[in-house]
């Protein structure tokens, strides 16, 4: 897990595109160190605040679980998922993603995580 500094530090980084042959090969070297030690859901931030939110298609705040589900265009945002499920449903609060094969199912599951996501069960659960 990142320290919270590190992780601000990195998210601004990210966001920065590099632009200079010697900007790039620091910018990679800091992102392959981070990966070592960040965690999924970090990893996950971090991949959002690179990509600007490429493929992003849907953002809501579950109102079944409080916690905020998005859509994406699986290869324009970088994902890597099976070409036959070109769609993920992502949990931002957990960083589970689930990949599926049109864009009305992914419009179907996500507004429920409950359904996808084995955090927002379990916390759903745990309120009872
Ligand atoms: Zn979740």
């Amino acid at each position: 897990m990142l320290p919270a500094d590190i992780m601000r530090r990195l998210t601004s980084l990210v966001r920065q595109r590099p632009e200079t042959h010697a900007e790039l090969i620091e910018w990679l070297g800091v992102l392959i160190a981070a990966r070592a030690s960040a965690t999924r859901a970090q990893w996950e931030r971090l991949r959002v605040a690179a990509t600007g939110d490429a493929g992003l298609i849907q953002r809501r705040r579950s109102r079944a679980t409080r916690t905020t589900a998005s859509i994406y265009d699986s290869a324009a945002s970088g994902i890597e998922a099976d070409p036959t499920l070109p769609y993920t449903i992502v949990c931002e609060d957990h960083a589970t993603c689930v990949s599926v094969a049109t864009l009305g199912a992914a419009r179907e599951f996500a507004p429920d995580p409950r359904s996808w996501c084995d955090d927002c069960r379990e916390a759903a659960e745990a309120r009872g």
